[in-house]
């Protein structure tokens, strides 16, 4: 499993804010409550996310640093953690009340190598997550669909839910993922990795 110095970097609210766009970027988006702070802290085996759950940095865009060494020279890679709240309320215009600087970074980021779309594995595909995948589908954004909490579910149940899931948001790929059991982890930093190496 990859080993980074992770750093916090900021905490944007508009555009003006992002970092320097300089390595590339991999971006995590879901619902909230659907694990994605787990997840992320799961990734990076400490409790980095958190700090997406500070009053006033629900909203914002948290950008955290990762370094392969301690000496915190250029970053190898950053992870863009985006609010989760904003897009419960999609609607049919996709960003109608999602915070203004939300749909630009999508559209316009040129270091953003991938985006991770969290679904829960436990909860049938839902009308957000269905545009939202066919937004970024249609921007043609590299997309990983991860879904979460899968220690929930086993064997047929679980197969059948990746199936469906699959379907609904019409992806072809779906990967099972736990922040309780880490299952999953080390093939969603080998698919990090993998677009970090190619851009
Ligand atoms: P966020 O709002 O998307 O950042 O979600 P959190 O990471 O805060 O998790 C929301 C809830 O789901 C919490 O009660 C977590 O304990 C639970 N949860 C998160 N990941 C998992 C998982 O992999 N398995 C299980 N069973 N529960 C999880």
């Amino acid at each position: 499993m990859a080993k980074y110095h992770t750093q916090f970097l900021l905490s944007a609210t508009d555009a003006s804010q992002f970092p320097v766009a300089s390595v590339p970027e991999i971006a995590f988006l879901g619902r909230s409550n659907v694990g994605k702070s787990s997840l992320i802290n799961a990734l990076l085996g400490s409790q980095h996310a958190r700090v997406s759950s500070t009053p006033g940095r629900t909203r914002a865009i948290n950008f955290f640093a990762l370094h392969s060494s301690a000496t915190l020279a250029k970053p190898e890679i950053i992870f863009a953690d985006l609010p989760g709240s904003g897009y419960a309320k999609i609607s049919k215009s996709i960003s109608a009340e999602w915070p203004k600087f939300i749909e630009p970074y999508l559209a316009d980021r040129s270091t953003l190598a991938l985006c991770i779309c969290l679904v829960d594995m436990n909860v049938p595909a839902q009308e957000n997550d269905i545009r939202l995948a066919s937004y970024l589908q249609g921007m043609g954004r590299k997309t990983l669909v991860v879904g979460t909490k899968a220690d929930r579910l086993s064997g047929n149940g679980l197969v059948k839910a990746s199936r469906e899931l699959k379907s609904g948001l019409g992806v072809e790929m779906l990967l099972p993922c736990s922040a309780k059991t880490k299952r999953g982890i080390p093939e969603l930093w080998k698919a990090i990795q993998e677009v970090g190496e190619e851009s």
